[in-house]
């Protein structure tokens, strides 16, 4: 008996009382060191004209025996001497091996990073076997090994007899016990289930024996009543589908491949929207096949949603969703990425740390804003239903940024214009501005109908400024955010910081101002905690007054706020704007001057109900302003 070496050992105890949830990926380990195995082969045949392979010979067979509870792994691949046994498989001889060994300090609890990290390969079979025997002949030579090992104590390496060159794998399974049930993979739906998640995409057929079940032909005797009978058969299946689609060229795989692999393989029954397909080649090279949805998950915007993308090592996946290969605001986008560049025990821990994987990422990233641009410039009807279903993460992305993300995403942007009534992009408003405007116009609130129908937003409009109609939570935020597009500010129409008057309406304003001087601080005194200040007008609308804020926080940004812990303090500073050429400003006029406090009082109340109203924020004291209005009928 020859003992295994001190890091193996370790590795080993660890694999043998493993807590890890996921075993059964030893299977997908086996699998892709058969395939491994194959390659190599064929990669010599390449070169050496004395090896004649016929294609069929390049295989992988999974196989299994319920009574003697044994799983086999086999292959037709470059097969190992007895020295290779010795040195691959009794030792740890991956390239995680010595960062192991100066990782000598773990606890048990640790076993499930160690594995992520280093990964286990051959030795995960150990994660389910209590003996493991591996058979194997070299390509060319007529001798062949059995390597035997319990996991525990060492390992023996004996003669023995093969037929074909390759090697065979056969694990005994531990004995299912109350807590851990081994038994599961013994089953022929099991396997190859595991075979489609895992390994679904390696280049060489995966061979299983499957039962498959068949009716009797009917005796020519039957009577009436006969009820027809079927017999079990085996049939030799290849259970993988071996060519990735995301190998293969666009033009050479139709849309409805793509929706069918995109429907099957992320559960969702609606057709892509867009296929994004990336063949690279070169410095890194990886190919990449990305999916823009259709409509968006229902859980897309909770906490249940989990971003990223399959990741794949030549075939053999690594991960199901790598989330460090999309930011956030594309983590609606589905889809996998493939490269020969990435180690196949890549971790979540390493991935973070690894550069090709960055660069990758950033690929990506650049591909689907450049996907989506197209779609904007050629394809609006599209575009609109895409931003209608993920411009909130777009959104998302511009306010976590802080103007960081702005050039990148700001184009993606799309909002509602008042004037024209539909969709408008950053630039398309900018564009289409008149010389005299200086800053972007929008308005915030819960619908484009009651937006459009805002008194501001009507004088705005019919000064010829158009205004961004914007109805979603994130909106004002995001736009804050960014601050300006195109060295235009955003500015909020419902707040003291526009500037449409003319130089003559100012002018107008301001004299009223002092006119009423008595009538505005009388006003400003009745709502004395609810507004800071009351003032005429410069641009008046056709309402009799409307309320706007001064400083930093809107209405709309009130009420998105007073959904959160600081609601007290992010009140909007609210100030009544007048409309002086307004018949019911010489009502209030006549109020003030006959000394009549209560008329004013209730006038005065009103017409801030009124404004907060139309604002879409809630009255106050609805009971009072109800009472109120029954007075005046
Ligand atoms: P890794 O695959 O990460 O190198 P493993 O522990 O899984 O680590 O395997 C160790 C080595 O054993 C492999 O690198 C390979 O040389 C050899 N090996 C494993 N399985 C086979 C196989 N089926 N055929 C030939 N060689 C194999």
């Amino acid at each position: 008996m020859r003992k295994f070496k001190t890091e193996s050992k370790k590795l080993l105890d660890l694999m043998i009382n493993s807590i890890y949830t996921n075993r059964e990926i030893f299977l997908r380990e086996l699998i892709s060191n058969a395939s491994d195995a194959v390659d190599k082969l064929y990669f010599r045949s390449l070169t050496d004209k004395d090896i004649q392979l016929g294609k069929d010979e390049l295989e992988i067979r999974v196989a299994f025996d319920k009574d003697a509870r044994t799983i086999t792994v086999s292959d037709t691949g470059i097969g190992m001497t007895a020295d290779e046994l010795e040195k691959n498989l009794g030792t740890i001889a991956h390239s995680g091996s010595q960062e192991f060994k100066d990782e000598n300090d773990f606890s048990e609890t640790d076993a499930a990073d160690i594995i992520g990290q280093f990964g286990v390969g051959f030795y995960s079979s150990f994660m389910v076997s209590k003996n493991v025997k591996v058979i194997s002949r070299p390509y060319g030579s007529d001798e062949a090994n059995i390597w035997e090992s319990n996991g525990i104590d060492g390992y023996t390496i004996e003669p023995a007899t093969k037929e074909k060159h390759g090697t065979e794998i056969i694990l005994t399974l531990k004995d299912s016990t109350d807590e851990d049930d081994y038994d599961e993979f013994l089953s022929e739906w099991k396997l190859r289930s595991l075979i489609k998640q895992y390994s679904n995409y390696v280049r060489y057929p995966i061979h299983m024996t499957v039962t498959k079940s068949r009716a009797l032909p009917k005796p020519e005797d039957a009577g009436e009543d006969y009820v027809t009978e079927y017999e079990d058969y085996t049939e030799d299946e290849v259970i993988n589908s071996m060519i990735p689609i995301w190998k293969r060229k666009k033009s050479e795989v139709t849309d409805e491949e793509y929706a069918e692999f995109y429907k099957s393989d992320f559960h969702d029954f609606t057709d892509p929207a867009r296929t994004i397909s990336v063949h690279a080649e070169g410095a890194l090279s990886y190919d990449a096949l990305l999916f823009v949805p259709g409509r968006a998950p229902f859980d897309l915007y909770t906490r249940e949603y989990e971003k990223g993308l399959a990741l794949y090592s030549s075939g053999v996946l690594i991960m199901d969703k790598c989330a460090d290969l999309l930011p956030d605001y594309y983590g609606w986008a589905r889809g996998v990425v493939d490269s020969s560049d990435l180690s196949l025990n890549i971790s979540r821990e390493t991935l973070q740390r690894n550069s090709q994987l960055r660069a990758i990422a950033n690929k990506v990233e650049k591909k689907i804003t450049s996907e989506l641009e197209k779609m904007r410039d050629n394809d609006r009807e599209d575009y609109e239903l895409f931003f209608d279903n993920f411009g909130r993460s777009i959104k998302f992305g511009l306010y976590a940024g802080y103007g960081m993300k702005n050039d990148e995403l700001g184009p993606l942007v799309l909002l509602y214009s008042a004037l024209k009534q539909k969709y408008v992009t950053l630039d398309e408003y900018v564009d289409a501005m008149p010389e005299e405007q200086n800053d972007i116009y929008y308005a915030a609130g819960d619908s484009i109908e009651r937006l459009s129908n805002l008194p501001i937003v009507k004088t705005v409009a019919r000064k010829g400024f158009d205004v961004l109609l914007c109805t979603e939570d994130v909106d004002e935020f995001f736009l804050q955010s960014m601050h300006a597009w195109k060295e235009k500010e955003f500015k909020n129409v419902s707040t003291t910081d526009i500037d449409v008057a003319s130089d003559d309406e100012k002018k107008i304003a301001e004299e009223a101002g002092e006119a009423n001087k008595e009538l505005l601080d009388a006003m400003k005194e009745i709502l004395s905690t609810n507004v800071s200040d009351v003032k005429i007008s410069p641009t008046p609308t056709d309402a009799p007054a409307t309320l706007t804020t001064a400083g930093p926080i809107s209405l709309e940004m009130e009420r998105v706020l007073s959904q959160g812990p600081d609601a007290d303090r992010l009140r909007a500073q609210r100030v009544l704007l007048l409309n002086a050429q307004h018949s019911v400003f010489e009502t209030l006029k006549t109020a003030q001057e006959s000394g009549d406090k209560d008329k004013l009082r209730l006038y005065t109340d009103l017409l801030y109900n009124q404004a907060l109203l139309m604002c879409g924020m809630p009255v106050e004291d609805p009971i009072t302003f109800a009472e109120e209005i029954c007075k005046l009928m």
